[in-house]
């Protein structure tokens, strides 16, 4: 005799077993190309564990505080090179001291550095908050959360990088959200 579905006593277990539950499923009771295979009621399960929505709101406050990130590094990296262009118009004479020639270009330095170190988190945050959203994986959040620091470099985005941070170690933490990111769903879903 053939196993039988544990949801469905009609239907054949043709679709294996769930990796999650270990009850035999039929192929609708199957969630198709999830990896681990797991059924539909432990998907169901694992989509309403208490902090799930805790997570779909870090992926979106990520992607927001990844787009301002952005926007502040590229503010910073076009402020310095203004400031560069606008100190190179001031005449040097012959008497000007090494200090106050090289200082437009040591100040475009510490600008570009201070923008880059708001959008390569910013693009990350962007990607992983995304991802996020998608179920795709957790490890990226992690990474974004961290890199969203390097901000810290500059003096707007600190604060929120600091909640941000904070907030994904609670998220990112949580057993039950643990449990739904280690399972993931083909794109199409
Ligand atoms: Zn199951
Ligand atoms: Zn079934």
């Amino acid at each position: 005799m053939d196993a039988k579905c544990a949801h469905h006593p009609d239907a054949v277990a043709d679709g294996g077993t769930c990796e999650r539950c270990g009850t035999y499923i039929c192929a609708a009771c199957a969630v198709a190309g999830s990896a681990p295979a797991i059924c539909r009621p432990c998907l169901r399960l694992l989509s309403s564990g208490r902090h799930i929505k805790h997570a779909r709101v870090l992926s979106i406050l990520m992607m927001v505080h990844g787009g301002l990130l952005l926007a502040t590094g590229a503010y910073y990296v076009l402020f310095g090179g203004f400031m560069f262009d606008a100190m190179m118009d001031i005449p040097v004479g012959d008497d000007a001291d090494e200090l106050a020639e090289q200082l437009p270009g040591m100040l475009m330095g510490m600008f570009t550095f201070i923008g880059l170190s708001h959008v390569l988190p910013g693009v990350l945050q962007g990607l992983a908050g995304w991802m996020l959203l998608r179920h795709r994986g957790i490890r990226l959040a992690w990474a974004a959360a961290a890199m969203g620091l390097l901000s810290l470099f500059g003096c707007y985005c600190s604060p929120t990088a600091l909640a941000l941070a904070a907030y994904a170690v609670f998220v990112l933490t949580r057993d039950d959200v643990k449990a739904r990111f280690a399972v993931v769903l083909p794109p199409a879903s």
